[in-house]
């Protein structure tokens, strides 16, 4: 299969290909056993991360998912309650892992665009009395993946911190996506983890590692959370040849996120021209695009399979919503490549 005929794949940022830069450095890493604290190149991941975010220290971590449950894990006892916007990963992408794994309760917020007003999350926190259940942490999203990587505006964010402070709520951050979200406002990382107990963000999504999160708190939380991750299964030895791929995505990552979100935003306008599909252009802020398929008479599964077959791959979002996610291997003629081939399938399709 030569280049161009390789299918277009938009399903996730997850998808890249580590770069030549991240194999090399792969090739090359000094490595130790982790579990002894002893790999040199994860200490040195997680000592620039810290700095990067702003944390006391880091820990990396396999998946987000494992990322987000240790976080949750360290900050709620069993039988409290967490509160979630009501399409967050941690609720709809982690498989019950909250009740499942640290008999945790999601009580979800709904929002407009992702981030829940301090109104709306005000309303969930339970009273303080004996007979009703403990709210011990709030989680929020950024960017919001099922909002449509949408970024939640920094102001409002300080305000519920605030609010959530002065309540002593803990409050943990999923940013799997965070660096889109500072790539989007022209701000540091450090500015949009700022305030927060715990942050988790992803390398392997649009920073372009092909594997590895990691996971920002005190030094004593950190602490913790290795005993934590050990305890799921997560301790891992000879690591380095991993984290030197995360070191490379921190330092070239960020600068590819750019081209990404100008991607999205032609592949979003692109879209919104073609028959039978809607595209809310205003909820196009990051890397992510979601389509209602709804006009067309698809579900989005039938409209992805049949995509499939055009040599374009896209994800079901919902029952009539098809996300696409654009990546740095993914670059313009790519999603050019794609928006030809879903404009002959429609053609074909509503005829
Ligand atoms: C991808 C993602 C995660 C983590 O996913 P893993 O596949 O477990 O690495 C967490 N939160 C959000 C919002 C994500 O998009």
């Amino acid at each position: 299969m030569t280049l161009d005929d390789a299918p277009v794949d938009l399903r996730s940022d997850t998808v890249t290909q580590p770069s030549p830069a991240m194999r090399e450095a792969m090739y090359r890493a000094a490595v130790g056993d982790d579990v002894y604290l002893e790999d040199p190149t994860v200490n040195a991941l997680q000592e620039r991360a810290a700095a990067l975010l702003g944390f006391e220290a880091a820990l990396f971590v396999p998946t987000g998912t494992m990322g987000n449950q240790i976080c949750l894990r360290l900050h709620a006892p069993p039988g409290s309650e967490i509160i979630v916007e009501a399409r967050a990963h941690i609720y709809e992408w982690e498989l019950g892992a909250p009740a499942a794994l640290s008999g945790l309760t999601p009580r979800l917020v709904p929002s407009e665009r992702g981030l829940p007003t301090w109104e709306a999350i005000a309303a969930a926190i339970q009273p303080r009395v004996y007979y009703r259940t403990r709210t011990a942490l709030l989680c929020l999203e950024n960017t919001h993946n099922m909002h449509g990587g949408t970024v939640a505006p920094p102001a409002a964010v300080a305000r519920i911190l605030q609010e959530a402070a002065a309540c002593g709520l803990p409050v943990h951050l999923d940013g799997a996506r965070l660096f889109n979200a500072a790539v989007a406002c022209g701000l540091r990382v450090a500015e949009l983890a700022q305030g927060f107990s715990s942050v988790m963000i992803c390398l392997s999504k649009g920073l372009g590692a092909p594997v590895g999160s990691l996971v920002f708190g005190t030094r004593d939380f950190i602490e913790r959370a290795r005993t934590v991750r050990k305890m799921l299964g997560g301790g891992m030895r000879q690591a380095g040849v991993l984290a030197a791929a995360g070191l490379v995505a921190l330092e070239e990552g960020p600068a590819h996120l750019a081209d990404d979100h100008a991607n999205a935003r032609w592949l979003a306008a692109e879209l919104a021209q073609l028959p039978g599909l809607d595209v809310d252009l205003t909820r196009v802020e990051t890397n992510i695009v979601m389509c209602d398929v709804t006009p067309t008479g698809m579900t989005a599964s039938d409209f992805c399979a049949g995509l499939k077959s055009c040599g374009v791959l896209a994800g079901p979002a919902g029952p009539y919503t098809v996300r696409f996610v654009t990546h740095r291997d993914a670059p313009r003629s790519a999603c050019q490549r794609a928006v030809e081939a879903i404009a002959g399938f429609l053609k074909n399709r509503l005829s």
